[in-house]
């Protein structure tokens, strides 16, 4: 191992398929990256699960791969690395023992859907404005609440544990710190809280109707922490010695503070699997009227080594089906053999030639939430070619931002100026100058596109003087490509009054 006079920001990205480790350095840079996919259990229909001893041993061997082989190959020596920062797939619940430590069941992911019929009778029983009044959120089978409640009914025994005290719930930030300190920590912050269903965005901690609403013993619960400031150390067995931890933060979250949203109005959207639009709402929560999620950003110190902290709200809307659309296309109808080509073959013709692609082959999220919609494709004529569904499942993705761009405006009373763009999607230019051109504003794509992982790295750095203040890291964010609207008006209302003809297609489309 050498001398290394360099300091670094070490970031823990636990997502859906696989974790990261990401290495900053102080210009905001990533400058090394590990990586590993870990199995997905899909044990029947519409479940999906992970081994939680997986999630911890990829998430840990990916950081000691950065340990072993540091910036120059040569080891990176633990006392490099200022802090460790934690992002995180969101609401995936985790029970554990605490006295051993071991997980009772695999974690329900946030995809599952096994709880659907638990959130209907509940909607039946009227709780959808209690819940969107305490919560933000809407009652979907989604956020954890039903899930945890779940395996509490479901494990002989777990409930009366669980009031004993012996048990453990976390979502997957709660779980890394767990392991992270030799079980010593049982923390959680509350962008991850406020996906659970059973925190209150008001008072800014669990909340007892709720919690007596999903039957779940307080006793259960991890302290809620800030999302920015060090909660703890590593144990120094992991890396050879201990580690400040000094963030954790939800994914989208995390993107929305590597994106540097940091004023009211600012938004950005991230097109992965799925795509996610998150809006910088200021520090009161806004209630939304279009079905749209209000949810915690982050909440910093008011400055380094302060304990006073104040809270960013943030509205929230997720599209199921973005870049997995491209998936599709490449692997149920094999018309294109990578992501990429896409945008050749979509290029290929100058327009769709009135064929609409709507991807709802999982329903529809925000701002329709109907989970009985399915894909449709719909305008086809002799003439249509392969190019023309490449075209339309591209303008498909983007006209589905631009729905929930308009829900977010309507419910935030903000008409955005520019979008900034991340996720593996954003890298098509021609999927960016659609999006453009039907949201009448210009999309901004920044150089650094790491942007969940960058974001755990800031707040990290924020809480350990690594950066000085949100001004200093907004300085690094810097503009890679811009892409103007370039589409009349009159054109914009025709696309989207076709696409609305297209959407009412496939909506309510699956039978019971
Ligand atoms: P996630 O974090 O959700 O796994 P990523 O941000 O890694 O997602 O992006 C991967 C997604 O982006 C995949 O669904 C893939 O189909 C899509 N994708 C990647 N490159 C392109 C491209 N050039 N054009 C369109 N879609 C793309």
């Amino acid at each position: 191992m050498v001398t290394i006079t360099m300091k670094y920001i070490l970031a823990l990205d636990q997502g859906t398929t696989s974790s990261r480790a990401v290495l900053f350095g102080e210009s905001g840079l990533p400058v090394m990256t590990a990586q590993r996919e870990f199995p997905q259990i899909f044990s029947h229909p519409g479940w999906v699960e992970h081994d939680a001893q997986e999630i911890w041993n990829s998430q840990l061997a990916v950081a000691r791969e950065l340990f072993k082989s540091g910036v120059d190959g040569l080891g990176l020596a633990p006392e490099a690395v200022t802090a460790i920062g934690i992002t995180n797939q969101r609401e995936t619940t985790v029970l554990w023992d605490r006295s051993t430590g071991t997980p009772l069941a695999n974690a329900i992911v946030w995809q599952d859907r096994r709880t659907a019929d638990r959130c209907a009778a509940l909607h039946k029983e009227g709780r959808d404005a209690l819940i969107q009044s305490r919560t933000g959120l809407v009652l979907d089978a989604y956020f954890s609440g039903t899930k945890l409640q779940w395996l509490l009914d479901t494990i002989p025994g777990a409930r009366t544990r669980a009031q004993r005290g012996e048990l453990a719930f976390g979502t997957i930030d709660s779980w890394l710190v767990w392991n992270l300190t030799g079980g010593r920590l049982h923390v959680t912050d509350a962008s991850n809280a406020s996906r659970t269903l059973l925190f209150n965005l008001h008072t800014m901690d669990w909340d007892d109707t709720l919690l007596s609403l999903f039957d779940i013993p307080r006793a259960l619960l991890p302290r809620i922490v800030p999302t920015s400031g060090v909660l703890g150390q590593t144990d120094p067995a992991l890396f050879g010695r201990a580690i400040p931890i000094a963030s954790i933060v939800g994914d989208q979250q995390g993107a929305t503070f590597g994106q540097a949203c940091f004023s009211p109005g600012m938004a950005k959207t991230t097109y992965g699997t799925g795509c996610f639009m998150l809006m910088n709402t200021g520090q009161m929560p806004v209630p939304s009227h279009n079905r749209l999620l209000t949810t915690v950003g982050w909440q910093i110190p008011e400055a380094t080594n302060s304990t006073a902290t104040h809270t960013t709200y943030c509205l929230e809307a997720s599209v199921f089906m973005g870049g997995a659309t491209i998936q599709w296309l490449r692997d149920g109808l094999n018309i294109i053999r990578t992501a990429p080509e896409v945008e050749a073959l979509a290029a290929s013709v100058p327009d769709v030639d009135d064929t609409y692609l709507v991807p709802a082959f999982t329903g529809l999220g925000a701002p329709e939430w109907d989970s009985q919609a399915r894909g449709a494709l719909i305008g086809m004529t002799r003439g249509t070619t392969r190019a023309h569904i490449a075209r339309a499942a591209l303008e498909g993705i983007a006209l589905q931002v631009v729905d929930v761009f308009n829900a977010m405006a309507k419910d935030s009373g903000i008409s955005l100026a520019e979008l900034r763009v991340d996720g593996g999607a954003s890298q098509n230019n021609l999927l960016m100058q659609m999006q453009a051109d039907f949201l009448g504003i210009p999309v901004v794509r920044p150089h650094v596109t790491e942007t969940t992982a960058l974001g755990a790295a800031y707040l990290a750095g924020l809480a350990t003087g690594f950066w000085s203040d949100t001004r200093a890291i907004a300085a690094h964010w810097s503009v890679q490509q811009r892409f103007e609207p370039n589409m009349s008006a009159e054109n914009r209302a025709a696309k989207l009054a076709r696409w609305h003809q297209a959407l009412s297609r496939a909506k309510g489309w699956a039978r019971d």
